[in-house]
């Protein structure tokens, strides 16, 4: 108890799994919690004695499975082994703690997603953060929101490592894009419950810990050998941030060294700044009902056949970037892809051989890669010559590899020699479990072999024994067996006891006969007893050795799962646009977004072939488009949808006619343009946008406990005050949530607000016809309408989008499409022919549902009787 109390002090905060033998043992609180938690049954120490100590256990073979599930519920973990054999020990056995697992932190296959990264992050924030917040403000209100906050994340899987500052009103917005699995934050920030990141926890949730940091100097000091001096000197707390985490995961892992070689600094702007509100509402990586992958434009993207493509892929998307020369450079080597189908299959097929390079390189590092891991490794690493060259044998003298393919880490030397080293020392297929031996190659060690011909020689020789004394002794049954009491020992039952040798010594009586053993068998057990424990520590010894020399590569393994990662998403993007008749959008610095054919990636993907309808889009924000609007370069009639100068597009048309649909595909087509990928359009042209800003119908956040319309007000307003001219908006029905005059009104004034100081590219969906007049007072206002015809008196969806506002809004066919019954649509026709004759309001200065809610219910039923019966 005492051991135990002496461990638990060194981790407080985590549940202690504390080995006993087959068991790993909880007391006290942790007990409690674990036995919750776990389903076990609560036991006691000493039970019935007054001070009993609460205790449960589970089986070391079954730990993974409870650990797993404490780590996903969001508990931390500390793993503590018995250190020596306990038939060896004197005294007490040592016991030491092996490593701690925490939701940040997790190392183990079964719970590990392999296309998602596993995030730990850290928040620190400045001192005026700290200590002025609520000083800087006169009035007493801590203004901190834009103080800058250290924000960085470690997936400690791979070593993946990257530090940024961003400002405190935005660090929901990063921490959406990152979705770390834990959050360690300055306790400062979390104390003072009037600061936003106090707030920030009822939004993001996953564990938040206080984190009391060790040594993060000496992490800090680490961290700067690495990176150089200078380069964090501009941004302090993104290195405070870094070293934070990095003293965190160091700290779970006393035996083991953290992969990290490299810490990527950004900063937000250098990519697409997308807040929470964009990345739900376009389903980047989930969608917004039920929050699945499968029906995100991720899912459509993603045909990588790499874990490592995947998590690249991923970043990708959540990162768009905004530098012209990179998304090209991007571009190319998707396109020299798209040339070459059949190598690109070719590539896609080697790739998938592949194991995770990143992972494996990380956890020889962490010392706990798995015989089978490196047997993985090594099939793996055989490949990459053959890899790499068949990537190269697609370049010509014209056509030479594009920058990205350039597979030089991957062409490391080092690397098939590793694997033949590999090769030399395991067998073809090492097991999972060290201790299980058959680990080492036959003929790659004397000591190996000779143990083992011992080992296996003793058993026949046992059976050589055995078929001797029976035939000596004339006892056919006679059996030699073995137990961990007696070792080697002969059995003989009751009926032949007569007939038993005299030199047999007697050893034990059992029920049904009696044990003997013999000089003979003493000494084959001794040797066959050593030959097996020598066998099963130098093939430890061995393999350790091989870990080691991975570990030693490490970087240049994980340098080469990069290289092999941007090559497998390069070929996911080009086998997606190959399949799904993508092109290549050209991308520039320019304010324009011209798209021709455009569709929706990801419903397109779920209709049948062809029949999704394509539609143009034209947007420009630039300044010569005010000068030429309303002309056109030939001086012939303008085309209404391509007259210039349309930085606004109001698109109106009924209910379920595309209008949604519409916007997004442009929003989505503009992201994967940016990530460098192909779009679904038959041609493209893409000015760069900076952000990416989204208010679309549906998405009440209803668990924030904010109404709708609150929720909508709110997005809008952050989108007027952070739309530059370079972004691109998408308001889907701004003031749905409020009353019709109220709406208009707010939907009016924003549209005017984004025209007039902006200057924003805008879609701008409504339901309000009223906004079809604006066109008329801004220059850079276009209508456009998504198109539907009567025929017989039923509204058939065209899904095009046609110049001109909609005059009419169907909403009433649309009910009936519904199936509301006949007389409630009859009685609604009624009502409307009313109010377009003007006759609402009735004087009271009413909205029109407050100037029928005067209509007494009596009075309604008997006028829509009246009606039926008519
Ligand atoms: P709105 O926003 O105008 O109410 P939506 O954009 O939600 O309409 O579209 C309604 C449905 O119509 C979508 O679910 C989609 O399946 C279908 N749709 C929209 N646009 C198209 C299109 N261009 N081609 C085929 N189907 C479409
Ligand atoms: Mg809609």
């Amino acid at each position: 108890m005492r051991q135990y109390l002496d461990l638990k002090e060194k981790h407080p905060d985590a549940l202690l799994f504390f080995r006993c033998g087959d068991f790993y043992e909880m007391f006290f609180e942790d007990a409690v919690i674990a036995a919750r938690a776990l389903d076990l049954v609560l036991t006691s120490r000493d039970k019935g004695k007054e001070d009993s100590v609460p205790m449960c256990g589970v089986p070391y073979h079954a730990a993974r499975g409870y650990l797993a599930k404490l780590t996903e519920l969001g508990h931390k973990v500390a793993v503590c082994e018995q250190m020596e054999d306990p038939k060896l020990a004197k005294g007490l056995v040592k016991r030491e703690i092996v490593r701690v697992i925490t939701p940040g932190v997790v190392l183990d296959d079964d719970v590990l997603d392999p296309k998602l990264p596993r995030y730990l992050a850290a928040l620190v924030p400045s001192d005026r953060a700290k200590n002025g917040a609520r000083a800087a403000a006169p009035n007493g209100r801590a203004r901190s929101d834009d103080l800058p906050i250290g924000l960085a994340y470690l997936d400690a899987t791979t070593g993946d490592l990257y530090a940024t500052e961003v400002p405190c009103s935005a660090v929901i917005d990063e921490l959406i894009r990152v979705a770390p699995r834990e959050v360690l934050v300055d306790a400062a920030l979390l104390g003072d419950d009037k600061h936003s990141v106090a707030a920030l926890r009822q939004r993001y949730r996953v564990p938040w810990n206080p984190a009391p940091v060790p040594a993060s100097d000496v992490a800090a000091r680490e961290l700067k050998l690495l990176v150089g001096e200078a380069s964090f000197a501009e941004r302090p707390l993104a290195l405070r941030a870094a070293a934070t985490v990095v003293a965190y995961a160091k700290a779970t892992q006393p035996i083991g060294t953290l992969p990290i070689t490299k810490l990527v600094g950004y900063d937000p702007s250098d990519a697409v700044v997308l807040d929470e509100t964009a990345i739900a509402n376009l389903e980047l990586v989930e969608t917004i009902i039920g929050r699945r992958t499968q029906g995100s434009l991720l899912d459509v993207i993603d045909q990588t056949v790499t874990a490592p493509g995947g998590r690249r892929l991923r970043r990708w998307l959540l990162y768009p970037l905004v530098d012209v020369a990179q998304i090209r450079r991007r571009q190319d080597a998707v396109g020299w892809l798209v040339e070459r189908p059949a190598l690109t299959e070719q590539i896609r097929r080697a790739l998938g051989k592949i194991a995770d390079l990143e992972r494996l390189a990380g956890k020889a590092t962490l010392g706990v890669a798995t015989p089978r891991d490196l047997g993985r490794l090594r099939d793996a690493l055989v490949q990459l010559p053959e890899l790499v060259e068949l990537v190269r044998s697609g370049a010509t003298k014209l056509d030479p590899l594009p920058e990205l393919l350039d597979l030089r880490a991957a062409a490391d030397r080092t690397l098939p020699a590793l694997a033949t080293r590999l090769g030399k020392a395991l067998v073809d297929e090492p097991p999972y479990v060290l201790k299980d031996g058959g680990v080492i190659r036959a003929g790659y060690d004397a000591s190996v072999d000779e143990c083992r011909r011992l080992a296996d020689g003793g058993k026949d020789e046992i059976l050589a024994i055995e078929a001797r004394e029976q035939k000596d002794s004339g006892i056919a049954n006679l059996k030699v067996r073995y137990n961990r009491v007696f070792g080697y020992y002969i059995e003989i039952t009751k009926t032949h006891l007569a007939k038993v040798p005299t030199h047999y010594v007697r050893k034990q009586t059992i029920a049904t006969g009696e044990r003997y053993v013999t000089p003979e068998l003493a000494e084959l057990e001794k040797k066959v007893l050593t030959a097996e424990e020598t066998l099963a520590a130098r093939e430890a010894e061995l393999f350790r050795a091989e870990v080691i020399a991975v570990a030693e590569v490490a970087a240049r393994i994980s340098a080469a799962g990069a290289a092999l990662a941007i090559l497998d998403v390069c070929a996911s993007l080009a086998d997606v646009a190959a399949r799904r008749g993508y092109c290549r959008p050209v991308v520039d610095d320019g304010l324009v977004i011209d798209l021709v054919d455009a569709r929706h990636p990801v419903i397109e993907s779920m209709l049948p072939p062809g029949s999704f309808v394509p539609n143009d889009c034209r947007l420009d924000a630039g300044e010569l488009a005010i000068a030429a609007a309303g002309t056109s370069s030939d001086g012939g009639t303008p085309d209404p949808m391509r007259r210039g100068g349309e930085q606004l597009l109001l698109i109106t048309g009924p209910n379920m006619a595309g209008k949604s649909t519409y916007m997004r595909q442009v929003a989505q087509i503009t992201l994967l343009a940016q990530i460098g990928a192909f779009v679904p359009a038959k041609s493209a042209l893409i000015g760069i946008c900076d952000r990416v800003f989204t208010r679309v119908g549906a998405a009440d956040n209803l668990s924030r406990g904010d109404s709708t319309f609150m929720v909508e007000m709110r997005e809008t307003a952050s989108i007027l005050a952070k739309a530059t001219r370079r972004s691109l908006v998408i308001l889907d029905e701004v003031g749905r949530g409020t009353s019709t005059f109220d709406g208009v009104s707010i939907a009016w004034a924003v549209a005017e607000h984004l025209h007039d100081a902006i200057g924003a590219r805008t879609l701008f969906a409504t339901h309000y016809h009223e906004l079809v007049a604006l066109s008329d007072s801004r220059p850079r206002v276009r209508n456009v309408s998504v198109a539907v015809r009567e025929h017989k008196n039923e509204i058939v969806f065209l899904r095009r989008v046609v110049p001109g506002g909609a005059n009419k809004s169907y909403g009433i066919d649309v009910a009936r499409l519904a199936g509301l019954p006949r007389h409630t649509i009859a009685r609604a026709r009624e009502i409307m022919a009313k109010l377009e004759g003007g006759n609402f309001g009735l004087g009271l200065g009413a909205t029109p549902q407050l100037s029928l809610g005067i209509v007494a219910p009596h009075a309604a039923a008997a006028a829509s009787a009246a009606a039926a019966a008519a």
